[in-house]
């Protein structure tokens, strides 16, 4: 049986995990913390591009794979480990789109639905507004979860405060992975490291362009339904989730590795959700958080085989829509790794020699 080593249990590495080990291979991963705590946990899990007109081919056809696959894979973690993702076909409203036109256009060629709001909408009915009915979301810290215990039950091994901390390599083959416990080895191995995939692949030739951008949330706490849907403007967005909570996101600051939560960000982010909707000036504010994006440029993740390399890997780089991409990028990992079909032309995620 084909073995794999995966280095880093975010949502990448445990989705890649869990269609590798269906499969057939054997198949462990590597997480230097707890597994789902990072990016993968802090994302606001909205389930597009924002806005989808603003992207290039390759970054759409990616979300537009991966949002294809969402309803089928968030039944699946539902049904495999008992933990509901709560995905959910909520829509999103656009409110003061730039390029209105440019963005109808978009919708009509890409086949993305552009409707009338419904009447519980009618408060933020602005003339320009555009609604997307399509545009689903779901609840990240559910998903990780959800993945764990799925990803576990498929007999992934999941090692957690377990750290790479190099990868050996001889010739054109990592032949281990050195840990604080001792080297690790595989056939293959596999980097969905996130932020952090950057630095771990830098000793390496050809490291892909991955870097850390930081992102903050603030939750509030309103009445369930409340908000119906996501609503967007310029940036900021509001994230309803069933009992009520709001995520009100997310700010897109290049500080490092730097994961503490700052008073301007909460200022911009209330701002914005006061703007929009008053009568949040009375919700709870709950918490504030910040994540790590697997930063990278245009948005473009690196999905494939090292240039040189035979039996090294990555899958990471996703930025911004990792949540979104990711049954997508996991499909495009596994044509690679095992041979399956996939419908997305994967040249333009390929590693490539730098
Ligand atoms: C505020 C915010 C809002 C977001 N909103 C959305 C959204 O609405 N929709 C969307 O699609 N995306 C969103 N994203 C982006 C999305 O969350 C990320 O693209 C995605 O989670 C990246 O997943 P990952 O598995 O690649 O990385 P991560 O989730 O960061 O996982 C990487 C894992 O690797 C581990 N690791 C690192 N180094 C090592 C090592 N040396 N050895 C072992 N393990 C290691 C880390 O501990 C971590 O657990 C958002 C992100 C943020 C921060």
């Amino acid at each position: 049986m084909i073995s794999c080593l995966i280095l880093g249990g975010g949502i990448n590495g445990l989705l890649s995990a869990l269609m590798l080990r269906q499969a057939g291979q054997e198949v462990s991963v590597l997480e230097r913390n707890s597994t789902g705590r990072e990016s993968s946990w802090a994302g606001a899990g909205i389930l597009s591009l924002l806005p989808p007109w603003n992207y290039g081919p390759e970054v759409n056809a990616l979300a537009k794979l991966g949002r294809a696959l969402w309803p089928e894979l968030a039944e699946r973690l539902r049904l495999a480990g008992g933990v509901d993702p709560e995905y959910l076909r909520c829509g999103m409203l656009v409110l003061e789109p730039e390029h209105r036109e440019l963005a109808l256009n978009w919708c009509e060629q890409q086949g993305e639905t552009v409707a009338t709001p419904p009447a519980s909408l009618a408060r933020f009915r602005a003339p320009d507004s555009l609604w997307l009915p399509n545009v689903a979301q779901a609840r990240n810290p559910r998903i990780m979860q959800a993945l764990y215990v799925a990803a576990s039950r498929a007999g992934v091994r999941i090692h957690e405060h377990t750290p790479a901390t190099q990868l050996l390599i001889e010739g054109t083959r990592v032949i281990g992975v050195a840990t604080p416990g001792g080297v690790l080895a595989a056939d293959n191995v596999l980097v969905t490291a996130g932020a952090w995939s950057g630095g771990l692949l830098a000793p390496l030739e050809h490291a892909p362009d991955i870097a850390p951008v930081r992102g903050q949330i603030v939750l509030l706490k309103a009445e369930p339904g409340l908000l119906p849907c996501v609503i967007y403007r310029r940036g900021h967005y509001l994230v309803p989730r069933a009992d009520g909570l709001i995520l009100v996101g997310s700010t897109l600051e290049e500080v490092g590795f730097d994961r503490s939560t700052t008073a301007r960000a909460r200022t911009e982010l209330l701002d914005f959700a006061y703007g929009v909707m008053p009568e949040l000036r009375q919700a709870e504010i709950v918490t504030q958080w910040s994540g790590l994006r697997p930063g990278a440029p245009y948005n473009i993740p690196t999905i494939g085989r090292h240039p040189s390399l035979e039996n090294l890997y990555v899958n990471s780089g996703h930025f911004r829509y990792g949540v979104t991409m990711a049954p997508a990028a996991a499909e495009i990992l596994s044509h690679h790794m095992t041979g399956t079909a996939t419908t997305v032309d994967v040249t333009p995620y390929a590693w490539r020699a730098r």
